[in-house]
């Protein structure tokens, strides 16, 4: 058996699978003891395979783990959250396609992760449609993209693209090379390079090595995810003729020190992956306990700009509550900050590429 094949075995999905010394702080458990208490719904599914998990630390509020192991907070969902925080169903003309901008589209070819983010803001995904995506979903989409030419890149998400087998995903390539008949770039989102860095094998890369224009966008959100293994999975792929780009999210708790980023993107640098985004948080349900206020942020990143070069700059981006797009925070689209009656700052307010109007909260 192959090790990633081992790995997601023997990855750990109830509470009670985890090792015997791997124990659980009530804050942790609480989130698992009030499953039991009834059924809920939109919550985020739970699994972290070994590799990951041996890299979590025991302190409680340990960057690993706070990514991995969920946490009773989960539950809370506040009123300006939503399961579809940045409106992907409104943009999708068929399903699991996501076309928001003119250029791009967004292809959810499975639900499934190797690893369950709690941060996550696709976090419908896991009880939204099942698996992966059909012969037949597949085909729909192609011919949605193959009648909207200025469709020139296709990214493909989830989930995780890189849990499913090589043989699936050499169809779905396949497939989108001889339906479009035109250069299209191919940008492959996935966490696997941090959570199951063993799934970047020589017989994955032979493969994507096949096709013209391909790109892996990962998710380093803490320097200690770099590890021999995931210098090793990223490596490989830009030996392969593949570049690397990097798209952190800005959490609290995990990465929310200009000491942390820092060492995060110039170690990004060193083993050739580019930093691309810094997502400020969306307002996807249960996650508040990751968000960091938009006006620490806006400041952690204008320090950060003193202290790296620009190589090692990410965009710092939101994605618009609603479904406004992306848009760097750092520019004219923020207008102001509105406060409330008594004067305490209540939101932002931006006007989006499209001229209309959209809100973040202040706290
Ligand atoms: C994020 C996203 C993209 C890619 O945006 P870039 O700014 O090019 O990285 C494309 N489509 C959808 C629906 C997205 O959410
Ligand atoms: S791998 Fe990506 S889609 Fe899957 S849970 Fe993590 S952040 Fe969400």
């Amino acid at each position: 058996m192959e090790e990633w094949h081992r790995q997601r075995s023997e990855t750990f999905r109830s509470p009670r699978s985890l090792p015997p010394d791997f124990e659980l702080y009530p804050s942790e458990a609480r989130f698992f003891t009030s499953l039991k208490e009834g059924p809920k719904t939109g919550l985020l599914d739970f699994a972290v395979p070994p590799y990951y998990l041996s890299l979590a630390g025991a302190a409680e509020n340990d960057p690993i783990r706070r990514q991995c192991i969920p946490r009773v907070e989960e539950l809370l969902k506040l009123p300006y959250e939503d399961d579809d925080p940045i409106s992907d169903l409104r943009f999708s003309p068929v399903e699991r396609l996501v076309h928001r901008y003119k250029d791009r589209a967004l292809l959810l070819v499975t639900d499934e992760c190797a690893m369950y983010c709690r941060h996550c803001f696709r976090r419908h995904f896991s009880s939204w449609k099942s698996g992966m995506i059909s012969n037949r979903q597949l085909s729909d989409a192609l011919d949605y993209i193959a009648g909207k030419p200025e469709i020139h890149e296709l990214i493909l998400s989830g989930g995780d693209p890189l849990t499913l087998e090589d043989t699936r995903l050499e169809y779905l390539l396949d497939q989108i090379h001889s339906r479009l008949q035109r250069p299209v770039i191919i940008r492959i989102a996935t966490r696997i390079p941090v959570v199951l860095p063993q799934r970047i094998t020589p017989a994955l890369l032979e493969l994507l090595g096949r096709f013209p224009s391909i790109y892996i966008i990962t998710q380093f959100n803490h320097s200690r995810e770099i590890t021999a293994e995931s210098s090793r999975a990223v490596g490989d792929c830009v030996r392969a003729g593949i570049p690397v780009l990097n798209q952190a999210v800005l959490l609290k708790g995990v990465n929310d020190s200009l000491r942390s980023l820092k060492e995060l993107f110039q170690s990004l640098l060193e083993i050739k992956v580019k930093p691309y985004y810094l997502f400020q948080g969306d307002l996807a349900s249960g996650t508040s306990h990751f968000r960091v206020p938009l006006r620490e942020g806006m400041e952690l990143y204008r320090l950060l700009r003193q202290e790296v070069s620009g190589l090692a700059m990410p965009v710092y981006a939101i994605d618009l509550p609603g479904g406004g797009g992306k848009v760097p925070v750092m520019d004219a689209y923020l207008e102001e900050l509105e406060n409330d009656e008594s004067g305490r700052p209540l939101r932002y307010r931006f006007t989006g590429p499209d001229g209309n109007r959209y809100y973040y909260p202040a706290e």
